[in-house]
C-alpha cells in the first residue's frame, strides 16, 4: 500500500555538498544499503553528470537489489539550445540506468533571464523536453521546481506556468523547491496550498535549514498537501544544511499520524542517524532532536523524580519508540532520585531505602565542586558509587610516577615510569609515547598486564582536555576525559588536577580499575 507521506532521501546528492562531508563510492553504497533496509522509498544517489565518483557509484548500484527503495539519478534541465537527445548530460543519465529521474528546473525569473539568460519560454521548453524525454525512456520523473517560493513571490504567474509545463509533460511528483531555506513555515504552506489547488500532480516539498525551519517547512507543505518529502539524514547539506529526515520521519509518523516509513522501522531512527554520521566522520550531536544523546536526558532533580513516577511528564514521546534511551544526568542539580536511577542504571541493587546513597549524593557535589563532571564519566561514577555501598581493597595502587620529556629541536620523546603495588607485589616498567599521556598510558598497562592479562584488550580510544576555572581564585585546574574501550563497549572516566599528567593518571587508573570491576 501507497504511504501518505513518501521519503526522498538526497543525504549522498544534496547532503554530500555539506562542509566536511566527502562520501567515497563505498561509503555511499553502505548509506545507500542502510537507507534501503530501513525503508526509505527514494534514495538519490548522485548527479552522474558532475563527477565521476557519482557515476561509478551508479554503475555497482545497478548491480545490487534494492528491497523497499527506488534508486534516483539527479540532473538539471537540458541545456538551452540544443534538442534534449542531443544533450550528454540527458544521455549521462540514461547510462544510471536508475528507475528514477530527478530534474531541477528554474521556476524564478530572475533565476531564467539573469544566471540562464534564456527567455522565459526557453525555459519553459527546457522544462518539458526534459521531463518528456525520461518518461518516453519509461522512467519515473521527479520534477524538482527550484526557487519555488522565491520566484512565485516574485511572478506567481510565471512560477505556476513552469510547474504546469513540467506537469503535462508527464511529471510524477512536482517538488516544491525552498533552494535558499529563506521562506517562513506560513508562506510554505500558503504557496503549497495554492500549488496543491492548481496542480492533478502529487506535490513534493524539498527545504533548507537556513533560517532554522527546514524541518518545520517540510511539515507545514505536508500539512497543506504535500505527500512527499526530500531531504537528509542529520539535515546533512549545503551552508546550514537540509530539510533533518531524523526529524521528519518520527514527526510523521508519532506526531501526525501519517502512514510513511514501516512502523518497524521507527525504532532504528537513532542507529540510521549514528551510522550515518560514523560514515560521515562526525560525532553525532547530543542535542539533535529525536536522535540525540541528550533528547531524552533529564538533569533537573525535580525532572528526574517526576519520570521516575509518570514517563510522560517530561518527555514528549516515548524514547524507545525511536531507539533512543531516558538518560538521568547526575549534576549540581540532581537529587536523591537522579543518584537512584543512575546507580540502577549501572547495574547496583539499590533502593530509595539505602542508606549509602545520601553518602553517595553528597561525595558527588563534593567532587562536582572541584571540578569533576560525571555525564561523561560513567566508569567513573560507577567506581564512586561501588566505594560507598561495599568497601573493598582497591586491585592495584600506583605508588609512583615519573614523566619526562626529552628534546633535540626536530623532534621530542616523552618517556614515563610507573610503580604499580598490587597486593604485596610491585612492578616497576617504563614506556615512551609521542606524548606525556600516551607514555604514561603506555607503562601503566604494561606494569598491570604482568597481574591483569585480561587487559590486553582494553584501549583508550579518546582523550579530552579542558581547562576549568573553579572560581576559587587559585591556579586554574585540568579536567581529563579519557574514553576506553574493549571493543565491546565503551565507557568515560574523568581525573581532575592542576597538574595535567596527575589528572591524566587518575581517569587512566580508573579506566582500568573499571575495567577490572566488569569481568
Ligand atoms: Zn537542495
Amino acid at each position: 500500500m501507497k504511504p501518505e507521506v513518501e521519503i526522498y532521501d538526497t543525504t549522498l546528492r544534496d547532503g554530500s555538498q555539506g562542509e566536511g562531508i566527502n562520501f567515497s563510492v563505498a561509503d555511499k553504497l553502505r548509506i545507500a544499503d542502510k537507507l534501503d533496509a530501513f525503508g526509505i522509498h527514494y534514495i538519490e544517489g548522485g548527479w552522474p553528470g558532475s563527477n565521476p565518483k557519482d557515476m561509478e557509484f551508479f554503475q555497482q548500484a545497478k548491480r545490487r537489489k534494492f528491497k523497499n527503495a527506488e534508486l534516483a539519478a539527479f540532473s538539471m534541465t537540458r541545456r538551452k539550445g540544443m534538442p534534449v537527445e542531443e544533450d550528454v548530460l540527458m544521455r549521462q543519465m540514461l547510462e544510471a540506468e536508475t528507475p528514477v529521474i530527478c530534474i531541477v528546473g528554474k521556476t524564478w525569473l530572475l533565476h531564467v533571464t539573469e544566471v540562464l539568460r534564456a527567455t522565459p519560454d526557453e525555459n519553459l521548453a527546457m522544462i518539458a523536453d526534459s521531463v518528456r524525454f525520461f518518461k518516453d525512456h519509461g522512467k519515473k520523473v521527479v520534477y524538482d521546481a527550484e526557487h519555488t517560493f522565491d520566484g512565485y513571490r516574485d511572478q506567481p504567474d510565471y512560477a505556476l506556468t513552469t510547474w504546469l509545463a513540467a506537469e503535462r509533460a508527464g511529471a510524477d511528483c512536482i517538488v516544491l523547491c525552498d533552494t535558499n531555506g529563506g521562506s517562513l513555515p506560513g508562506e510554505i504552506a500558503r504557496i503549497t496550498s495554492f500549488a496543491r489547488g492548481k496542480l492533478r500532480t502529487p506535490i513534493g516539498i524539498h527545504t533548507h535549514n537556513d533560517c532554522g525551519f527546514g524541518v518545520a517547512n517540510a511539515i507545514a507543505a505536508v500539512e497543506a498537501g504535500a505527500t512527499q518529502v526530500q531531504g537528509t539524514i542529520n539535515g546533512y547539506g549545503e551552508r546550514t544544511g537540509n530539510c533533518n529526515l531524523t526529524s521528519v520521519i518520527p514527526t510523521l509518523a508519532l506526531k501526525m499520524g501519517k502512514s510513511c516509513v514501516p512502523e518497524a522501522s521507527l525504532p532504528k531512527l537513532r542507529e540510521l542517524s549514528h551510522f550515518v554520521d560514523e560514515i560521515a566522520n562526525f560525532k553525532p550531536d547530543p542535542r539533535q532532536p529525536w536522535v540525540g544523546a541528550a533528547a531524552f536526558a533529564h538533569k533537573g532533580g525535580m525532572h528526574a523524580h517526576a519520570v521516575e513516577r509518570v514517563a510522560n511528564s517530561y518527555e514528549h514521546i516515548n524514547p524507545e519508540s525511536v531507539g533512543n534511551l531516558r538518560r538521568v544526568l547526575i549534576s549540581d542539580m540532581s537529587g536523591r532520585s537522579n543518584v537512584l536511577v543512575k546507580a540502577k542504571e549501572l547495574g547496583f541493587k539499590v533502593t530509595a531505602d539505602t542508606p549509602e546513597l545520601k553518602t553517595i549524593l553528597a561525595r558527588i557535589k563534593e567532587l562536582e565542586n572541584e571540578g569533576f563532571e560525571f555525564e561523561a564519566a560513567e566508569a567513573s561514577l560507577a567506581l564512586l558509587i561501588q566505594k560507598c555501598i561495599q568497601h573493598r581493597e582497591l586491585p592495584f595502587v600506583v605508588d609512583a610516577y615519573h614523566v619526562s620529556i626529552r628534546s633535540n629541536g626536530a623532534s621530542s620523546i616523552c618517556e614515563a615510569t610507573v610503580k604499580v603495588r598490587v597486593k604485596d607485589e610491585i612492578a616497576h616498567t617504563v614506556a615512551e609515547g609521542d606524548g606525556p599521556v600516551n607514555a604514561l598510558d603506555g607503562a601503566l598497562r604494561q606494569a598491570l598486564s604482568k597481574f591483569f592479562p585480561q587487559l590486553e584488550h582494553v584501549k583508550l580510544t579518546d582523550y579530552k582536555v579542558r581547562i576549568i576555572d573553579t572560581g576559587t581564585g587559585t591556579a586554574a585546574k585540568t579536567r581529563v576525559l579519557i574514553t576506553t574501550s574493549d571493543g565491546k563497549a565503551e565507557w568515560g572516566t574523568v581525573g581532575v588536577d592542576q597538574n595535567i599528567i596527575s589528572a591524566s593518571l587518575q581517569a587512566l587508573a580508573e579506566s582500568m580499575e573499571y575495567a577490572l570491576m566488569r569481568k
